[in-house]
């Protein structure tokens, strides 16, 4: 058997007057007018706990547009046990089964799906229509297929045989459940995490960020509809660290699909550690952690090009990707050109909701966060080693809203410099010389997640390639560090930035598999 041949979804851009735009608008409107209830999905149970928690857009806090019910400890524990009953026909199913269903689910989110996924996203998490369309439409649907796709060929894999032997291997799932604990930022990332590992066979917990609820129950939905049998993705909403002392002391844990900060993904790795005695089998930990990634422009790169991906890699999203540009290098030849173009894009961008498609930049996901980008702005601006020089406003009256901040600071190792800060702020160190910087940019961060080089000579692109190699497990040569498209760049890097098993790549779907070898002589 062979797979579908495999193109990347081509994105929709929603121009004005397109009926995309209409269809969307329409998903948009259709979604506001309903307040949903969303429950947990445990086994074939829909568990509504009555504990509402409510879902408002972080672009407008005053609009209710839906409750999730919140569970406890006792749904970790059913929510296990479901997987666990299901664990057995799930593993026995032919990999052509398991592969029609995502197959079906991609379709899903392509055709019928594809509105409402977009405007969850939009509204439950304040993506512009080309955040939302570029991230739940074609990065998810592009995850389904192409992890089919390396499926297949994992499969395919046999060892060598001989006269009179048959060797073979059996790409057992894990023997256990799986964990997804998911990240609000994407709505591709949030559906991979349980879909890539069930996909191999194994039957799985999914705790889904709280600011992204919203669209993680369309996603189940779509599951659902794809034919997904009941308890293989059990969704709960439940507190983090209460369902980890459930979890990640259960005798059957197996593994964790992780995406979120560096800091919780510790506290795990600690407690697994701790807890080590306890389990079957050793859990694989597979996690994406923080990034504090950089673009650094060398004395002949182009100050167009420059500003572009200073642009789009740092506010797009907000900067709420782990993969933003935050940290900028500039030397101070080309810094004059850089910043009066940046300068200049940055007075046309538009700040605002998603309901206006003509807003480039939108709200910050929760109070919280907006609290904490708005302390590094303030600090910024009583520091001696920092200037701001766009941006440093903010208003939360209607919705969590930061304009889009620039900091040149006088320190490369100022605090904005070194932390990762998940908002709309870039940090701008103006240098003297190339390679001294690059020994700068290795040893400034925990993080080595994404970085850019920008240079119009080879030996500058060549000198940082280098010297940089351990830096970003995703490397950008004049181009901004974001947008790592699922089969074309595998995405996922090491350090504090995580395990590195690159989602979107067969390296990634081989971490959920457990291979019996099988000799067999006649
Ligand atoms: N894969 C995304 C990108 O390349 C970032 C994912 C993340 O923020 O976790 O921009």
């Amino acid at each position: 058997f062979t797979v579908p041949a495999l193109q990347n979804e081509p994105v929709l851009d929603y121009a004005p007057q397109s009926s995309e735009r209409f269809k969307l608008k329409e998903a948009i409107k259709e979604a506001k007018a309903h307040v949903v209830d969303i429950p947990m999905f445990i086994g074939k149970e829909e568990i509504r706990t009555g504990k509402k928690m409510e879902i408002r857009p972080p672009h407008e806090h005053g609009h209710i547009l839906g409750y999730y019910h919140e569970g406890d400890e006792s749904h970790v524990t059913a929510a296990i046990d479901a997987a666990l009953a299901a664990k057995q026909a799930w593993g026995d199913t032919t990999w052509e089964t398991r592969a029609a269903i995502f197959l079906k689910a991609a379709e899903l989110f392509a055709g019928p799906y594809r509105y409402k996924i977009n405007a969850a996203t939009m509204l439950g998490q304040s993506k512009n229509a080309y955040q939302a369309e570029i991230d739940a439409a074609c990065e998810m649907i592009d995850f389904l297929r192409y992890n089919v796709a390396f499926m297949s060929e994992i499969y395919k894999q046999q060892p060598v045989s001989g006269k009179g032997v048959w060797n073979r291997t059996d790409y057992r799932p894990l023997e256990g459940f799986v964990y997804a604990l998911t990240p609000f930022n994407f709505t591709a990332i949030s559906g991979n995490l349980p879909a890539s590992a069930a996909m191999m066979g194994n039957v799985i917990v999914w705790k889904p960020s709280e600011n992204q609820v919203y669209a993680a129950a369309v996603i189940m939905e779509v599951f659902q509809k794809a034919g997904l049998p009941d308890g293989v993705i059990n969704l709960i909403n439940v507190d983090g660290p209460k369902a980890g002392e459930i979890i990640f002391s259960h005798r059957e844990f197996a593994g964790l699909h992780f995406t979120g900060s560096t800091a919780v993904f510790q506290t795990i790795w600690k407690n697994i550690g701790n807890n080590i005695n306890k389990y079957k089998s050793y859990p694989r930990i597979v996690g994406e952690t923080g990034g504090k990634d950089f673009v650094v422009a060398h004395p002949s790169a182009n100050p167009e090009v420059v500003s572009t991906a200073l642009l789009r890699g740092a506010f797009e999203y907000q900067g709420q990707k782990c993969s933003a540009a935050s940290r900028a290098y500039i030397h101070k030849s080309i810094w004059p050109a850089v910043k009066e173009k940046l300068l200049a894009d940055l007075a046309t961008v538009k700040v605002g909701t998603v309901e206006d498609f003509s807003n480039f930049v939108n709200a910050v996901i929760s109070e919280k966060a907006f609290d904490r980008i708005a302390t590094y702005i303030d600090n910024a601006k009583s520091s001696p080693e920092a200037e701001i020089i766009a941006g440093g406003t903010y208003d939360k009256s209607k919705g969590y809203f930061i304009d889009p901040t620039v900091i040149e600071v006088s320190d490369p190792h100022y605090v904005t410099m070194e932390e990762e800060i998940f908002g709309p702020v870039l940090s701008v160190y103006v240098y003297d010389d190339f390679e001294q910087i690059l020994d700068v940019i290795d040893n400034t961060s925990i993080y080595a997640l994404t970085g850019a080089v920008i240079s119009q000579e080879r030996e500058g692109v060549e000198l940082a390639l280098k010297k940089l190699r351990n830096a970003a497990g995703n490397f950008y040569i004049n181009d901004k560090p974001t947008g790592a498209v699922v089969g074309q760049q595998p995405f996922g890097g090491a350090r504090g930035s995580g395990t590195n098993d690159k989602s979107g790549s067969m390296l990634n779907l081989l971490r959920w598999v457990s291979p019996r070898t099988i000799k067999e002589t006649f």
